[in-house]
């Protein structure tokens, strides 16, 4: 019997590693499928950064032809300033930031970096000038080490280690047995969602762009972790143009200018102290988060 039950185990433990790397490779392909929604212009130019600052301009948008998304949003953020989004689920707050990262192009209207139409650069150099830490960071399984050069290839091991100080992931990883060279992902170490979200921004700090796009995790991390998580976001933005697209209003109290999405229009919009003296519809949110806890 247990001659039998070595090789099948064995060919237990090979289906797996062949079905997650099916896995992966669907994966790869679905990002694949993804670039394939928009293409370089055949005279597409480096986009040049001065100070990364962004505009929409009365932008629309449809998924799908027959549901528009967003419809008409405007908005700037100058050089070096933070401007939030916030706003009840499945307003289009995630979308803006894929249309930012040109995922997607837009159905009418113009989003610009320092002055350049988006559709007009290469992808590749939009996408070295954009830092993005999503809500839902995919790791790809392989050791730490990658996760983090990913940010930048060819990064040395000291500098993807100062960035996962600067994240404050580093004393984790350091804690594990194999450090920097344990495995993650599907088939290593499991990390929590908080720690990923590290993971995420110390990728983010090694890859330093002009311009940053957090999209917080709208699953609620513990409260320590968040205000830790969110000093390390407010670290890495320093001096940098960025892109909040907040669930907790306590991330926006400072930013420059807070837009409240609903259905795809802005339906309020300025500072906090401004907007909690208005009385509407972010003075609602605020109160109702405070009193959430
Ligand atoms: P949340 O706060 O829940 O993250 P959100 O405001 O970021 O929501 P979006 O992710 O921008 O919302 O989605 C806006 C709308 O677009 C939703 O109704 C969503 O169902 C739809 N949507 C998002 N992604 C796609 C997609 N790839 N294809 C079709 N519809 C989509």
């Amino acid at each position: 019997m247990i001659q039998l039950y070595i090789p099948l185990n064995f060919l237990g433990v090979i289906y797996r590693e062949i079905k997650q790397a099916l896995a992966d490779i669907e994966k790869m392909f679905i990002l694949l499928d993804r670039q394939r929604e928009v293409a370089d212009a055949a005279d597409a130019r480096e986009l040049a950064v001065s100070g990364a600052a962004v505009r929409f301009d009365n932008v629309h948008f449809a998924y799908d032809p027959e549901r528009p998304i967003l419809h008409g949003v405007s908005f700037e953020i100058p050089a070096g300033k933070k401007v939030a989004v916030v706003g009840p689920s499945g307003s289009g707050k995630s979308t803006l930031a894929r249309l930012l990262y040109r995922f997607y192009d837009v159905g009418a209207g113009c989003i610009s970096i320092d002055g350049q139409d988006i559709r007009t650069v290469t992808q590749a150099s939009l996408r070295k000038s954009i830092g993005i830490v999503p809500q839902d960071t995919v790791l790809f399984n392989d050791t730490v080490a990658y996760n983090i050069a990913y940010g930048r290839p060819g990064a040395s091991p000291s500098e993807v280690e100062a960035a996962a100080k600067a994240a404050h992931i580093h004393g984790f990883i350091a804690a594990t047995p194999k450090g920097y060279d344990t495995m993650v992902g599907e088939r290593g170490l499991k990390l929590s969602g908080g720690e990923k979200q590290r993971v995420a921004i110390a990728r983010t700090l090694l890859k330093n762009p002009p311009l940053l796009i957090f999209d917080e995790a709208t699953s609620a991390l513990d409260s320590t972790n968040e205000r830790a998580i969110q000093a390390e976001l407010e670290a890495a933005g320093q001096d940098k143009t960025v892109l909040v697209i907040a669930h907790r209003l306590s991330t926006v109290v400072d930013a420059h200018e807070i837009l409240v999405l609903e259905q795809g229009h802005i339906v309020e919009r300025g500072r906090h102290d401004a907007l909690l003296a208005r009385g509407g519809r972010y003075a609602d949110m605020w109160r109702l988060q405070q009193s959430a806890g």
